[in-house]
């Protein structure tokens, strides 16, 4: 090996993992709220989002929400979280489209929950965006849409609790854990 070839394989390393960190797909369908399967044939899932918890809204709704916001342009960029690894297949990706962050549009819009496992570099900005969809009661958040339910929990008395709720557990945020 050249002393030149020596110095190329640095330079050669860093561009493959620069374009490793991007890259553009079609959608072929949107699986449910937080991924959808690519024109390639991969499968890839929103990084940073889980399912909301709550009985305001249903994971069809959530699925129809990412489509419709998928399906405003024909390819979407996907870029990856360096410090992430992907799990069993699945890419975790933010995903962009017409320069926007789908991943944070769905939490903005009440559609998904911020989720931190595993941690990424948006957790924050994440948490935030969830933050600000249960401050103006959008989408899973809508206390109009959500059919309260007594609490399922049992107090400290012995007693079956009072309070109402409207998360999915059928339990309060006292007795949810
Ligand atoms: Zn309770």
């Amino acid at each position: 090996m050249t002393f030149r070839s020596f110095l190329l394989i640095p330079f050669l390393l860093l561009s493959t993992l620069h374009l490793a960190a991007q890259d553009t797909v079609t959608v072929r369908r949107v699986v449910d709220g937080t991924s959808f399967t690519t024109g390639d044939g991969r499968t890839v899932k929103l990084l940073g989002l889980a399912l909301p918890a709550s009985r305001a809204v249903t994971g069809e709704e959530c699925r129809q929400h990412l489509a419709d916001l998928l399906a405003s342009s024909s390819a979407v960029v996907l870029v990856r979280d360096t410090s992430v690894q992907d799990r069993g297949g699945v890419q975790l990706r933010y995903v962009e489209a017409v320069g926007e962050s789908i991943n944070r549009r769905m939490l903005l819009d009440g559609y998904a929950a911020a989720s931190s496992a595993p941690r990424h570099a948006q957790g924050d900005e994440f948490a935030r965006a969830e933050r600000s969809a249960r401050t103006d009661k959008l989408g899973a958040w809508s206390s109009e849409r959500a059919s309260s339910v007594q609490c399922s929990g049992i107090t400290q008395k012995g007693t079956r609790c009072l309070r109402m709720t409207t998360n999915l557990s059928g339990r309060c945020w006292q007795h949810e854990k």
